[in-house]
Formats: C-alpha cells, structure tokens, sequence
C-alpha cells in the first residue's frame, strides 16, 4: 500500500532507542510516508519535538498529558503546553482523557485536567489527541459540555484515538466533530462490535494508527508494534468499509491531513 499515515506511534519509547531510524525507514518502504509522534508525558515533550525536527518530511508531534499523569496537571503546565504547541512541528495536543482502567489516578483527578486541556484545543484550534479506556459515558458528558457540533471553517475537533466504544459512542463523537482512530484491535478476530461501529460510524471520520510499540495487529500479536504495520490495520479497515485498500488509504489520509494540518507537499 502507499500514501498512509500513521497518526499515533510512541517512537520515544525506550523499546525504540536501539533502531529509531531503522523504524522509520521501514515505514517508509512500507508506504507509511509520515508519522504523529505522540508526548504524552511532559518529560517526553522535548525529545518528541527533537525527533520531528530530524525527520522533517516524515515526522510531526502532539504533545500531552496522559490521564496516567493528570495528577501532574498545574497551571505552569497548561502554559508550558501553550508556548510548546506554537513550534511548527507540533501539530496536536495529547494523549489527553480519560482512563478508568489502568490509570491509578482517580476519575475526580483525571476530568478536571482533562476538560481543562480540551477547552485549551477548542479555544486555542488545536486539534485534541484523546485517549479513552473504560470512560465512554464520561467522555460523552464532556464533550457535550465543550462543544455544539463540528468546528467552523474545518473539519474536526480532534481524534478519540483508539476508538473501543460501542455504536452509539462512534456516531457521537463523529457528529460532534471527532475523527475516531483505527489501529490493531480492529485485526483481532473477536472485534465485531468494534467493526460494526467503526462501519456505521463511516470512513469519513476514520484516521488510521499504529500507537506502536502497543498494539501490534493480528499476525503479530505479543511483538513490539511498529508503524511499517500500518498496511495489515488498513487493509482489515478496508473490509469493514467495504472499500479498495487504495480508497481507503486515500480517504484516511485526507482525514489525517485535516485532522492536524498536514502539508501536502510530501506527499508520495
Ligand atoms: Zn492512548
Ligand atoms: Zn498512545
């Protein structure tokens, strides 16, 4: 496949630190012609930013605080986030959500950050990168809350990325402005209802990610993720949305330069 991007990976993992480079050619031989870096840590924010200032044509960043870390959340970082996210190379803000699965910080520390930072997307025009686990019905009572429906004069919010809610959670989110993110779970064969919803919810709204080094598709299951899997996640997207693999590819790739602004001149 060509002309994909993976608009979710943790290169800075330390799972990475002996073959960064390696990994980015190869998905670039593989077709994934541009990467999302994503921050979600403060400590991490500056080696994101560096590894998009070494790879111009392919990589770009979002920067954030991951619900595991909302209890880091303090007024000198919403402004630390608000001088970081003027740098060309910072396309998004996030991980930023809610998680009431893995996280030990507890939903009360978690939404207030969380629908701080949103409020900073909606009023600032950067596109949120939202991680949820276990929380849809709370997701849907913030975003209710923060907006009325898609923004003017773009196409999206931001992305829930990861989507794992249900049919109801899909179109919400979509039709309040929200493109939902793809990646390995939709390869894993107990999946329907996660297919059913991303099919309703339409390949309009649908960006494709690998979040790597998590989340490896199907035929790779329990090995470290990487974006160069990216074809396995489309081409199982393309099934469920009853599209060619180069449609499907085209579309989510528009939805993905919409998404976070991205150039077009790189492209393949
Ligand atoms: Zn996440
Ligand atoms: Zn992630």
């Amino acid at each position: 496949m060509k002309g994909l991007v993976d608009t979710h990976a943790h290169l800075g993992d330390a799972r990475f630190s002996e073959d960064r480079e390696q990994v980015l050619d190869r998905a670039a031989a593989a077709g994934v012609f541009r990467v999302v870096e994503i921050a979600d840590a403060p400590a991490d924010w500056a080696a994101a930013v560096a590894l998009s200032r070494a790879r111009p044509a392919s990589v770009r960043c979002s920067l954030g605080l991951h619900p595991y870390y909302a209890d880091q959340f303090a007024p000198a970082l919403l402004a630390e986030l608000e001088r970081k996210v003027l740098l060309p190379e910072v396309v998004g803000v996030g991980e930023i959500g809610l998680d009431y699965v893995k996280a030990e910080t507890g939903a009360e520390t978690q939404r207030p950050a969380f629908e701080r930072l949103l409020a900073f997307c909606r009023d600032s025009g950067k596109p949120a990168v939202i991680h949820c686990r276990g929380a849809y019905p709370d997701l849907r009572a913030v975003l209710g809350r923060l907006f009325q429906g898609p923004p003017a004069g773009r196409r999206f919010w931001g992305v829930v990325h990861c989507f794992s809610g249900d049919v109801r959670d899909a179109l919400y989110c979509r039709d309040l402005g929200f493109c939902l993110g793809v990646d390995g779970p939709v390869t894993y064969p107990k999946n329907d209802g996660l297919r059913e919803a991303l099919r309703q919810a339409g390949p309009d709204c649908l960006v494709l990610e690998t979040d790597s080094p998590y989340l490896p598709p199907q035929t790779l299951r329990g090995k470290r993720n990487e974006p160069a899997n990216l074809p396995e996640i489309a081409r199982r997207l393309a099934e469920v949305c009853r599209l060619a693999p180069e449609e499907l590819a085209a579309k989510t790739t528009a939805n993905a330069r919409a998404l976070f602004g991205l150039p077009k001149d790189t492209a393949p």
